[in-house]
């Protein structure tokens, strides 16, 4: 169907060259997509080459190549991503919190820290951002929307409380967010965003998009079809994927 998160570069072990461009797609293919977005991270931003992909594309005319960015989202930096946002006509804009006030939470060196933690406060601290991310009216998509759950720890209170006014936001700014399948091969073993949020974000008519969050070709489109049975289980009848910042319906009926 469709996957709108993936690295071309990934951790910028790879290169945005014609032959890696086209194991993504190729791969894409095999899986049966329709759509397939670009979203490498900012910071490898020096490494990246859309005039590359929109060349390469022209080969898989069955396929709707999109072209986006994963912008790291920190509180007051909405003038430098913005900076970025006017170098490109990008498709889509995933906004993504990998940090809260300078520590880079989500890498595995950091996970004894989640535990040390106050869980609530933990969750707490991880959806301000998030909600700062979902009202600076840059992104089209928030990524991996609970994160913070990456090494399993998990709050006392209800993450629909913990997460409300994030979801209030994302809801207000008309903002998509993704089920990212990739959370299954982290320690916390499930799909981002849990079931009982996706319940909560279809109850409220927030969009659905789709990523695998593939940092190598092999894995585009990597457990796809399940979340779009979970989706379905829940009583999503449609999804989105990005034209020029614009939503593409899906039905999934
Ligand atoms: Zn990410
Ligand atoms: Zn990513």
């Amino acid at each position: 169907m469709l996957d709108l998160h993936v690295h071309l570069v990934g951790h910028n072990d790879r290169e945005a060259n014609r032959e890696n461009i086209r194991a993504f797609l190729d791969q894409a293919s095999r899986r049966g997509l329709k759509e397939i977005g670009f979203a490498d991270h900012d910071y490898y931003w020096d490494q990246m080459n859309f005039p590359l992909i929109r060349e390469v594309a022209k080969d898989y005319p069955q396929l709707d190549v999109r072209i986006g960015l994963e912008a790291e989202y920190r509180p007051n930096e909405e003038e430098r991503i913005k900076h970025l946002l006017e170098q490109y006509p990008f498709d889509f804009v995933i906004g993504s919190i990998h940090e809260i006030a300078g520590w880079a939470f989500d890498i595995s060196e950091e996970e004894a820290k989640h535990w040390q933690k106050d869980a609530d406060e933990l969750y707490r601290g991880y959806f301000e951002v998030v909600t700062r991310a979902a009202s600076c009216g840059l992104f089209t998509t928030i990524g991996h929307f609970d994160l913070i759950k990456i090494f399993g720890v998990r709050p006392r209170t209800d993450i629909l409380v913990l997460a409300d006014e994030s979801l209030t936001a994302v809801a207000a700014h008309g903002l998509a967010l993704e089920v990212n399948t990739n959370g299954r091969y982290k320690p916390v073993q499930e799909f981002y965003p849990e079931q009982r949020l996706r319940e909560e974000i279809q109850r409220r008519g927030i969009d659905f998009t789709l990523g695998s969050d593939a940092h190598c070709a092999e894995v585009v489109g990597r457990d796809i079809d399940e979340a779009i049975l979970l989706l379905r289980q829940s009583g999503v009848r449609s999804i989105v994927g990005f034209e020029n910042r614009a939503k593409v319906s899906y039905s999934l009926d």
